[in-house]
């Protein structure tokens, strides 16, 4: 589905990402790890076209060269991007934010049905459906962008740091639903600073260190392995 096999991403003379390598396979969570300033945002947001990546990488979406596409082609291609900070319609409704989600013409056919689905996935924006986006709690606002990304009918979600500034309840149910969302034949790609959480509920994992992939394997073996542990997972 997702296939990365090089990737490069440069801002000026700062290399950022140096032919990273990896896949997203349908109903997985796969999660990146790293230090801050590692890449991970850039990974994403190379991915989700928001960045421009070198001329040689090869990154393939299904049959899409993402490399060659702009991003609203990118969503078209089945990749769906919750950036950091959200990226949400502050200003509109719970309602009007999930219906733009629709907005590709992939998600247009089968647009109740993901409404329904994802208003089953957060019951909380059932209730709040009227209410202005901005005005709801970080956690609501999460659910908000992640609802809004699954109205476009995506196979591989991007999630980065979503459960930044959550409050530990709501990043359990939010951790629920991405292996709700997983069970639904999505593949998930994952950037977190909580790596003992994420790597509770992923499948596999990647190290980043200073843009390149150093280390990668199943999440079980990864919550293992010394070094990981040592780097990510304080004293665990
Ligand atoms: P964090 O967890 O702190 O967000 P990260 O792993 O997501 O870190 P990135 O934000 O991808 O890391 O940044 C990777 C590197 O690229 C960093 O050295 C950063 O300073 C640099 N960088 C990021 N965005 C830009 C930009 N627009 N222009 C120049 N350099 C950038």
């Amino acid at each position: 589905m997702l296939n990365v096999n090089q990737l490069s991403v440069r801002y000026g003379h700062h290399q950022a990402l140096r032919s990273v390598a990896l896949n997203v396979n349908p109903a997985e969570i796969v999660v990146i790890l790293g230090a801050n300033g590692a890449g991970k945002t850039t990974l994403l947001k190379s991915l989700g076209g928001l960045v421009t990546m070198d001329n040689d990488s090869q990154v393939k979406m299904n049959q899409f060269d993402l490399g060659k596409l702009p991003p609203h082609q990118i969503v078209e291609s089945g990749l769906a991007l919750v950036p950091e900070g959200r990226g949400i319609f502050g200003d509109l409704t719970v309602r009007e934010n999930l219906k733009l989600g629709a907005y590709p013409k992939r998600a247009r056919a089968h647009e109740e049905k993901h409404y329904k689905e994802v208003l089953e996935l957060f019951p909380r924006l059932e209730e709040r459906l009227d209410q202005v986006a901005r005005t709801m709690s970080g956690g609501e606002q999460q659910m908000v962008a992640i609802g809004r990304a699954l109205m476009s009918a995506p196979e591989v979600l991007l999630l980065d740091e979503p459960s930044l500034g959550l409050s530990p309840l709501f990043v359990g149910e939010l951790f629920k639903a991405l292996e709700r969302i997983k069970d639904n034949g999505v593949g998930v790609l994952l950037v977190e600073q909580n790596a003992v959480k994420s790597l509770e509920i992923a499948d596999r994992a990647y190290v980043l260190e200073n843009g390149a992939v150093v280390a990668s394997g199943d999440a079980e073996q990864m919550r293992t392995d010394k070094a990981v542990q040592d780097a990510y997972l304080g004293a665990a």
